[in-house]
């Protein structure tokens, strides 16, 4: 090589290093003494009393609640610093959701005559379409009766299971008499009327289902031996959006900074409930606010320190695990960093309950004590990251860490009821933080004023430390089990 340009080159690294010096490490020692000095008890009560207010009426997904709980969020991650890791640029991660919703001015038309109404003198229990054709009565069982491209009229006695042989033979719909007139009618239509469903994450198939029609009796007594018949259900589909919120604290390693250490919670909670006396907010401090503050206050922490650990730590909120791990499935199907790339997630979902001296409620049999924790996940997948787990508390705070439920065994199946096993599934090693389940899970009496603001700072700092622990080592944690043993 040329000395001139040996010198040019040795000048640019050396300018180039002077304007962008990389973050320099942080030790688990290190990471230590800044979860002590940022994450508190009094940190911890600030952020829950904004998330689990009955202002967010009990962020259920979705709702407005719920997106100024994603936005409360994203105001501390800007603030602090962090990456954002959702879509454009920003924290978050959008989600359609669809629902479907009746036409109420759906019909039963026979013979250009006479026209039955929905509600009226018909409900749709499934199914739409616009379907003329001919009709066909049984009265017994579908049996050898040919029913293909047919709209079968079903006699009250005819056993429900027959609705669904009919389809299978290729039935194009069913009509059952639903043996109510009058009142009994009435009430039974006034509890069935759902002409709105609840929301999903996949967009309803049209065509998927043949239409099922529950008719009043003397409706059904009176067109049952019609020959033809047009069937005329619309539905349209609404749309609705929400959001997984997403953080990088990016790690000091240039090699290691492409892999991530996930950190995980639930956003969302139920809601509020349409009927009752009194409270009607499920305010859901425990569940999952508590897990959700101990992340933010996590993320403030990653972000104070000076130093930044080897990996990078991906910080994600999810939205709708109340309604079947739907933030955490979206997430890990449609990932803002490579799947494979992410080496473990961490995952808290409850971690500010307490059972207190003298509490004999039979309710909170099961409820951790002030000093303990379930940790569940550490036996499977990863010896590496269960050992981690272990070691890091046991050199540190020393919560009592509850192996009870760290079984994928156990009757109750907590390893199966959280976010975490979203990313198990993709082969992901976890482990997850739980409280236990108590006399207020899943009800209105979930409020602040009953949390153990204590038990969430012991949790926070120590997957924080835990975190950085994953973070800086050499080679990520193999997985060495099988998923499901
Ligand atoms: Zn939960």
């Amino acid at each position: 090589m040329n000395r001139t340009v040996a010198l040019a080159l040795t000048a640019l690294t050396t300018t180039a290093y002077a304007i962008a010096p990389g973050p320099a490490l942080l030790s688990v020692n290190q990471a230590k003494k800044v979860a002590k000095s940022v994450i508190s008890a009094d940190q911890c009560r600030n952020i829950l009393t904004f998330i689990a207010s009955d202002a967010l009426l009990g962020r259920d997904t979705p709702s407005p609640g719920l997106d100024a709980a994603a936005e409360f969020l994203a105001y501390n991650l800007r603030k602090w610093g962090a990456k954002p890791g959702g879509d454009n640029g920003s924290f978050f991660q959008k989600v359609t959701l669809y629902r479907s919703q009746l036409d109420t001015n759906s019909a039963v038309i026979v013979g250009g005559t006479t026209t039955l109404r929905y509600g009226s003198q018909f409900v749709v229990s499934r199914g739409q379409g616009d379907l003329n054709g001919p009709a066909v009565f049984i009265d017994n069982e579908v049996g050898t009766t040919d029913v293909k491209g047919k709209i079968v009229f079903m006699a009250e006695s005819v056993s429900l299971a027959e609705d669904r042989v009919a389809v299978d033979k290729g039935a194009v719909a069913v009509i059952r008499d639903q043996g109510a007139t009058g009142a009994d009618w009435t009430n039974f239509a006034r509890s069935f009327n759902r002409p709105v469903g609840g929301f999903g994450l996949t967009a309803p198939n049209a065509t998927a289902q043949a239409p099922r029609i529950l008719m009043e009796s003397t409706a059904f007594a009176s067109i049952k031996s019609s020959p033809m018949v047009r069937l005329l259900v619309e539905r349209k589909t609404e749309t609705a959006t929400t959001q997984n919120v997403v953080a990088i604290v990016e790690g000091s390693d240039p090699k290691l900074k492409s892999e991530y250490v996930a950190l995980g919670a639930h956003l969302d909670h139920i809601g509020v409930r349409s009927t009752g006396d009194g409270d009607r907010i499920f305010n859901g401090a425990d569940d999952d606010g508590s897990g959700t503050t101990a992340i933010l206050a996590i993320a403030e922490a990653a972000l104070t320190a000076k130093e930044r650990a080897k990996r990078s730590l991906l910080f994600v909120w999810h939205f709708g695990e109340e309604k079947g791990l739907w933030g955490s499935s979206y997430f890990t199907n449609n990932p803002t960093v490579p799947i494979t790339s992410i080496v473990a997630q961490l995952n808290i979902d409850m971690c500010g309950r307490s059972r207190m001296a003298g509490d004999t409620n039979p309710r909170n049999a099961t409820l951790t004590d002030p000093n303990s924790i379930y940790v569940i996940g550490t036996t499977m997948m990863s010896t590496r990251l269960g050992e981690l787990v272990h070691k890091t508390n046991a050199d540190f705070l020393k919560v009592n860490y509850d192996p009870r439920y760290d079984d994928p065994k156990d009757p109750n199946r907590f390893y199966y009821r959280s976010d975490h096993y979203n990313y198990a599934q993709k082969g992901i090693p976890i482990c997850f933080w739980f409280d236990g389940v108590h006399e207020d899970y899943h009800g209105v009496g979930d409020e602040v004023s009953k949390i153990d603001f204590n038990k969430i700072e012991k949790t926070a700092q120590t997957v924080f430390v835990t975190a950085v622990a994953v973070a800086n080592e050499p080679v990520r944690p193999p997985v060495d089990k099988p998923l499901r043993p």
